[in-house]
């Protein structure tokens, strides 16, 4: 195992070993000893996220209540050691990766759905249940949980809540905050808090629920969620078209609201991006088109088959050609391959992806990607972009060998170029994916001084001692 990124020591202070035989044999008094890992092989896994940088902690704790992470908490403000609360560990900023030492509490334990009410459209789980999981439980009894992040097989619902999370369907259905009815927390000095309730309309003192959603561990540990749902649509259709260029593509959008559809989903793909699944997977896409969009409708079966001849038409209307359009779950999946592709495709330009996730008002997509054509051209460096069209969510992903130094340097100077075009364009800098430890010298480009200061104080006055996930968002 290695630490391969270093600038986040400059904050470390004088804390204890989380690992002295004192400091554990307590945290096995609270969680039982079978669940405190320090064995290498064992911490191994808890290493690192997505971004496949390794700081291994001290040991790994898995509490099963929110009384034992209070317990942990109040050791950890005792004995001043980091702790760093981790959800499914595919996040792709290192928030859940221990970069000051210390433990890691995971959540793998804390798995079971406590309720889900038809009734009352809500459900009540525990942070360790998979999105997946959650979804596949409420569809059975024909309900909806919308937030669909790419690695909802994997990711927690805690990590959801954590980085506010969205997905695909956040051009209609919004973020995992919008379905965040209230939250238990154990607070970084252990209280354990309620916000918010089983009720979609709460309005009694602050919202504290909106300050944890995409509070990306830093202000306490999330131990139960009430996740707000909706009927499960009844189907769903796509129209997969194809463009000569990004700007003809980009125009859809406003005219599917012209013409009153809200569609469920608006992806696109740039040039690059239809090369790169082409040339690996020959979906007999033009390799000469500048964009490609696939388009989903979802609700009441009639209403879906009206919408989805609307959203041909625009897309017909606005230059888009070699149209096909779904009339069967089969046929979806077919036309989503494409999507699907992608990751896979686009590993042959090089084994380092900076994968970005930055955000602009949906119209400003395309000089969003002008600008960085011309930023990846200025440091030689392949550039494939895609993404969520519907809401200016655009996946930027600079590719370069690991192996090359210089190339990584350049995609580096790429990135931060990319961001600040992002800012200037009136968006910012991360939409999905957080800040963490990889974007935080990035911070200031986004935010001005006065709104750090104000969550550093936050910060401040809910963990005192720093304690929790340190050489976070701030550094
Ligand atoms: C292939 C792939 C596709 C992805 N697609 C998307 C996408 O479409 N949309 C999107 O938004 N993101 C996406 N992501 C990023 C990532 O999966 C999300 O941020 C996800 O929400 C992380 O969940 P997790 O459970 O893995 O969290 P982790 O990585 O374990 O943790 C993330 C952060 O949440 C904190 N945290 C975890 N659990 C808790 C808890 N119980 N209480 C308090 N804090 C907690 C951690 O401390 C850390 O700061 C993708 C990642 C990958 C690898």
């Amino acid at each position: 195992m290695s630490r391969t990124i270093h600038f986040a020591d400059k904050g470390v202070r004088a804390r204890t070993s989380a690992s002295e035989p004192e400091v554990l044999d307590r945290l096995r008094e609270i969680v039982g000893a079978e669940n405190v890992l320090v064995d290498e092989e064992r911490v191994e896994p808890y290493a690192g996220d997505a971004l496949k940088e390794k700081f291994p902690p001290e040991a790994v704790v898995l509490p099963q209540s929110a009384e034992e992470v209070s317990a942990i908490l109040r050791l950890a403000n005792e004995r001043r050691f980091p702790v760093t609360a981790r959800g499914g560990g595919v996040g792709y900023t290192g928030g859940a990766v221990p970069v000051e030492g210390g433990i890691v509490v995971g959540t793998d334990r804390m798995n079971r759905i406590r309720e889900v009410s038809v009734e009352n459209l809500y459900a009540v789980t525990e942070p360790g249940v998979t999105t997946y999981a959650l979804q596949q439980a409420v569809e059975e009894v024909g309900l909806f949980y919308p937030p669909d992040p790419a690695s909802y097989k994997n990711s927690y619902i805690g990590g959801n809540v954590a980085e506010n999370a969205g997905g695909i369907r956040s051009a209609k259905y919004g973020v995992t905050k919008h379905y965040v009815l209230g939250l238990e927390v154990v607070l970084p000095t252990g209280e354990i808090v309620r916000t918010g309730g089983l009720t979609s309309k709460n309005v009694v003192g602050f919202d504290l629920t909106g300050l944890i959603c995409g509070s990306e561990g830093m202000l306490g540990i999330i131990t139960e969620a009430t996740l707000k749902l909706l009927p499960l649509p009844e189907t769903t259709r796509t129209v997969r078209a194809t463009f000569k260029t990004m700007t003809a593509a980009c125009a859809c959008p406003p005219a599917f609201t012209r013409a009153r559809v809200t569609p469920v989903a608006i992806e696109v793909l740039d040039r690059n991006a239809i090369r790169a699944v082409e040339s690996e997977f020959a979906f007999g896409i033009d390799p000469e088109a500048g964009a490609l969009l696939l388009v989903s409708v979802d609700g009441p079966r009639e209403e879906v088959e009206r919408e989805i001849r609307l959203v041909e038409e625009v897309v017909k209307g606005l230059g888009g050609y070699d149209i096909l359009r779904s009339e069967s779950r089969e046929d979806e999946d077919k036309l989503w391959d494409v999507r699907r592709a992608l990751s896979p495709a686009i590993k042959k330009f090089g084994t380092l992806k900076f994968n970005e996730d930055v955000v602009v008002p949906r119209s400003r997509v395309p000089e969003l990607i002008e600008r960085v054509e011309a930023i990846g051209k200025k440091h030689d460096t392949f550039v494939v972009n895609f993404g969520h069209l519907g809401d200016g969510n655009i996946h930027v992903n600079f590719m370069c060998e690991r192996s090359d130094p210089e190339a990584v340097a350049r995609a580096r100077a790429a990135v931060g170029e990319t961001f600040a075009a992002s800012v200037e364009l009136g968006g910012t800098i991360s939409g999905e994916h957080g800040i963490g430890y990889v974007k935080a010298p990035y911070l200031k480009m986004a935010l001005g001084g006065e709104t750090i200061e104000a969550m550093r104080r936050i910060k401040r006055a809910l963990d005192p001692q720093g304690i929790l996930n340190p050489g976070k968002v701030f550094v």
